[in-house]
């Protein structure tokens, strides 16, 4: 026997959780490679892909006996199928019957469905009739039965499923890796005993069972909510103990004292400042006075002026004697704080500088110099705009007291801490987000973080019209576009990229550019394009040329999504509205409608769009509150898109639900906060286990004790 032949056979003897999904009997690289679609790397990730939900065939009715409303789980033969194409969408048309009588089953842009649906065969339908003369489901939940119907009389998990994983395969294998992994999970169970008989949760053996195997609902629910506290009580762990590590921080700094030149700024500013801007700034200018870390996130709807109130923390730091630092995501974005903060900051006497991956050699030069001076130094940098590079070590800022962070993806206790070391201990940061939070994913999420809500516009905005409009009007939105060009006004035209066709994506936005530039009524505009391949230069200077109007309209994939600000744009077209998110497609809206005159947001409504999207982007035109399309998010694309991982670094949610568990969020931090003060560390015998999970998960994310 070679040593890698017993390597392998010593693997296969002994699967855990943490044992790659290649290693289960039945799957190899080949098909491992396939679960990694899926986002399983390892036994534990395959536990962990719960079903997305059940097809409860345990009782049938018999097709003559479906009622008017309800759902219901029918087992009937298919005699008639057939896939019909319309306005670019492809729909599967059956007929299906048992002996009592006969239902017709439309399946609407699911032509694909014809591989499986096939004539003769038998399934398990779960649906309710659809209004209307003639029986009839529409895009009801199916399950192919064999032969002998075996699966009729269970309950069926419905995983989410990837090509050539198909749904009796994943099944085979979930509950092959739950056996060999039983023993593992009852030994390792994170939770201590006694809390879990407090909750009512099922031990986490059990719980996996459930959720995957289920004997009724109410069990399946019972494991669900035991998987789905794991997730959020580990979650308020890793918060509480940041929060703590951060109360603990000796290195804190004082970093406001006077607001005098804050109030001189104030007055000279072109606008006055809401309510709202005023109360966030003494929020703020209360924690920076305090020798304590700030870590307060303002929350501010596209438009609601989050720059200013930044500006003003800057001053306030300024006068203290410290330096501030704005960070964005994007070189556009920087550029355009700095734009705005350099006339704002004119007449505060707080003039920024702006350093980002294209800044030249010279310029860094001189820019390092001035950094270094002393405060009140004429030629002193209190402020400085940039991107990531402003984390870089070259990047010198020994009297850093402030950092503003805006959108940002990913700012955590390394990036807190690689800043500390630049200047004389732990800065305060302010983190800046347009995306509203609902409260329960505030909770979840943003437990280590103090909230400022900036919840009133500047009183001078006009609403934006948003109009959802299809396909058969694009010749009427192009007039429509003509005609506002022809006014002097300026427009976007957005074409939301998809991650994962970037290329194509791209493809098209170019081609609509062409289009719209070759187009009768539109030939005499100046069109740009503007998109996330193009070098930083040619983004700023395509920008550049739209900001001074030299570019009438803009096409753009996503990169314009945040932050972009140009009065005179009062036009927003936008493609394929229906593929994203409502808080995504309102902050593209939130582009427009920053000037005096009226803007409107087209909604451009691809033919592939089905009801339940219209229905939603309906909502967006009928609102432009950004808190209740963030719900409304929530309850239809579930939280992890939303929120979560981008801005906090904890991992997605993968059972939780926010919009369901509300109530466990309360619980899992109520618990976090009163084992953490009870054990600091957790470093009691019946913590042991949850400690040792919180390690593998979170490694050095953890902060047991502080950092600085
Ligand atoms: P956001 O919160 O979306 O980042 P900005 O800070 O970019 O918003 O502000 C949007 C625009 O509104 C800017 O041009 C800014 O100067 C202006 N603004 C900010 N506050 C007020 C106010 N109180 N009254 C009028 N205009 C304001
Ligand atoms: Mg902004």
């Amino acid at each position: 026997m070679t040593a890698t032949a017993s390597h392998d056979s010593a693997r296969r003897a002994r699967l855990t959780t943490s044992t790659p999904a290649q290693f289960l009997p039945g799957v190899g690289p080949g098909r491992a490679a396939l679960l990694a679609r899926l986002g399983i790397a390892t036994l534990e990730d395959l536990l962990l892909h719960v079903p997305r939900e059940y097809l409860d065939a345990r009782r049938t009715v018999k097709v003559a006996r479906i009622p008017g409303t309800g759902l219901v789980t029918v087992v009937a033969r298919v005699d008639f199928v057939e896939t019909r194409r319309s306005r670019g969408r492809s729909d599967l048309l059956a007929r299906v019957s048992d002996d009592t009588g006969v239902l017709g089953v439309r399946w609407f842009g699911q032509g694909f469905l014809a591989k499986s649906i096939e004539l003769g065969k038998t399934l398990a339908l779960v649906g309710e009739l659809a209004p209307g003369p003639g029986r009839s489901f529409v895009n009801p939940l199916f399950e192919l039965l064999g032969e002998d119907a075996q699966a009729a009389g269970r309950i069926l998990p419905r995983h989410p499923l990837t090509a050539g994983v198909g749904a009796q395969t994943m099944r085979r294998w979930v509950r092959a890796a739950l056996d060999a992994l039983r023993a593992e999970l009852t030994a390792e169970d994170p939770l201590p005993a006694e809390l879990r008989q407090e909750l009512g949760l099922p031990g986490l053996a059990e719980a996996y069972e459930a959720v995957h195997f289920p004997e009724s609902p109410e069990a399946a629910e019972r494991g669900r909510k035991r998987l789905a506290f794991d997730e959020l009580f580990l979650a308020q762990l890793v918060l509480v103990l940041r929060r703590r590590a951060r109360a603990e921080i000796s290195q804190a700094l004082v970093t406001a004292r006077g607001i005098t030149r804050a109030r001189a700024a104030i007055a000279a500013l072109p606008f006055e400042p809401t309510g709202a801007q005023r109360r966030a700034v003494n929020e703020i200018v209360k924690d920076m006075k305090a020798p304590r870390a700030m870590h307060r996130m303002l929350v501010g709807d596209v438009g609601s002026g989050k720059t200013v109130v930044a500006l003003l923390a800057a001053v306030c730091a300024a006068e203290a004697g410290f330096q501030a630092c704005v960070m964005a995501p994007t070189e556009i974005l920087a550029e355009q704080h700095f734009r705005t903060l350099s006339a704002l900051g004119e007449a505060a006497g707080l003039v920024p500088a702006l350093w980002t991956g294209s800044t030249g050699e010279a310029a860094r030069r001189e820019l390092r110099l001035r950094l270094r001076l002393p405060a009140g130094n004429p030629f002193a940098l209190d402020l400085v705009v940039g991107t990531h590079a402003l984390l870089e070590e070259e990047v010198p800022l020994p009297r850093l007291g402030l950092v503003v962070v805006d959108e940002q993806h990913r700012f955590g206790v390394r990036q807190r801490a690689q800043l500390a070391q630049k200047g004389s201990g732990f800065p305060d940061v302010l983190v800046m987000t347009a995306t509203p939070i609902p409260r329960s994913l505030a909770l979840a999420f943003l437990g280590d973080l103090d909230v400022t809500v900036l919840d009133e516009r500047p009183k001078d905005r006009i609403p934006i019209v948003t109009r959802v409009v299809t396909e058969a009007r694009r010749e009427a939105v192009y007039r429509f576009l003509a005609e506002e060009l022809t006014r002097g006004r300026q427009a976007y035209v957005v074409y939301p990229l998809i991650e994962e066709s970037e290329k194509s994506e791209l493809r098209a936005a170019k081609a609509m550019l062409a289009n719209l530039a070759a187009h009768p009524v539109l030939a005499s505009f100046k069109f740009g394009l503007l998109h996330g391949r193009m070098k930083p230069a040619e983004k700023e200077a395509v920008m550049a040329d739209f900001v001074a109007n030299r570019i009438q309209a803009l096409v753009a994939t996503t990169v314009i999504e945040v932050g972009v600000d140009v009065p005179n744009a009062t036009v927003m077209i936008i493609e394929h509205p229906e593929r994203f998110g409502l808080t995504q497609l309102h902050q593209l809206r939130g582009r427009v409608g920053r000037g005096t005159e009226r803007s409107v947001c087209v909604l451009l409504e691809g033919p592939r769009s089905a009801p339940e999207a219209r229905a939603r982007l309906d909502l967006l035109a009928s609102t432009d509150d950004g808190f209740r399309l963030a719900e409304e998010d929530l309850k239809t694309r579930g939280s992890g898109e939303l929120w979560g991982a981008r801005q906090t670094g904890l991992p997605a949610l993968r059972v939780a639900d926010l919009a369901r568990d509300l109530d466990l969020v309360g619980r899992a931090r109520a618990e976090a906060e009163a084992r953490v003060a009870a054990d600091p560390s957790l470093l009691s015998p019946s913590h042991a286990r949850l400690r040792a999970r919180l390690e593998r998960l979170f490694g050095e994310e953890l902060s047991w004790r502080a950092t600085g």
